[in-house]
């Protein structure tokens, strides 16, 4: 297979909760200062994500928190194994891939070279983020307070709307397909971007699932509902397997696609694992 025709697959993701194990936002302050923690959590819905974040890591900072401390806290996120098999074997297939998250560049970055994959990765969409030379975290919002609001009518966040973003990457390339991962609302902008022949990962049981079976008219891609790690990885080598065949037959491709979407929705209603109440309690947006 000439690489020339698999690099038209574009792949992107959202980094908590879908790439790994936990929200950075979280797991930083959860492990470095609990007074913090719970300050971070009394405040979600009330402030502004990433402004509550910058005025946080000021306080952490004050406190004694070091560089290193943050650092060798995000080398601990957990990172499933099957996961970066999965990322390995679409890069391997010549696809490009893009990670679109609500997080911030330090934290992404140094979890990304913690695992040694940072490679993988074409760019990182985030919220921009870097030390100063005390040792301070400092984070902004990517679309800032200087621009026009980016209206979008979707419940995306006033610093980030992950559809325009992906909108440009879409535009930006003639893609064979597009693969967009997720689990949360600020992910459901982005999968309405895209198309019939795309594919949208959907965490199961979490609020991107919600919204996607109360809009359904507005998601015209294929649905296909993951659990864990695992489940990804099998549902990346259905894809692949799938853009193989249609080099054969273009017919096939999006039989395999339906084919996985209806046994989704077939088992949704019986399952509701530990795991997915977990993440749902810990969702932040
Ligand atoms: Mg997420």
């Amino acid at each position: 297979m000439p690489s020339t025709t698999l690099s038209k697959r574009l792949f992107v993701f959202d980094f908590d909760w879908t790439l790994i194990e936990a929200d950075s936002d979280h797991f930083v302050f959860e492990h470095l200062s609990e007074e913090l923690f719970q300050e971070q959590l009394q405040a979600v819905g009330k402030v502004q994500w990433t402004d509550l974040q910058q005025r946080l890591l000021g306080e952490l900072y004050d406190r004694g928190v070091s560089r290193e401390d943050i650092e060798r806290t995000l080398s601990q996120v957990p990172f499933a194994p099957e996961m970066i098999q999965a990322l390995e074997l679409m890069k391997s297939e010549g696809a490009d891939l893009y990670i679109l998250s609500d997080a911030n560049t330090v934290y992404i970055d140094t979890v990304l070279k913690a695992y040694k994959i940072d490679h993988l990765f074409t760019r990182v969409i985030t919220n921009p983020a870097e030390f100063d030379p005390r040792g301070r975290l400092n984070v902004v919002r990517f679309h800032g307070l200087d621009q026009a609001p980016h209206g979008c009518p979707l419940p995306c966040q006033p610093n980030l709307c992950k559809g325009q973003e992906l909108q440009k990457l879409i535009d930006s390339h003639t893609w064979e397909q597009v693969v967009y991962m997720g689990d949360s609302t600020n992910d459901f902008c982005p999968s309405t971007r895209l198309q019939r022949n795309d594919v949208v990962l959907a965490r199961r049981g979490l609020l991107l699932e919600k919204e996607i079976r109360e809009n359904k008219d507005l998601v015209q891609a294929n649905v296909v509902y993951w659990d864990n790690a695992v489940d990804v990885l099998e549902a990346t080598q259905s894809i692949l397997g799938a853009f193989h065949t249609s080099t054969a037959s273009s017919s096939s491709s999006s039989a395999t696609l339906r084919t996985d979407k209806r046994s989704s929705e077939q088992t949704h209603s019986t399952v509701e694992s530990s795991d997915s109440k977990r993440y749902a309690q810990a969702v932040k947006a």
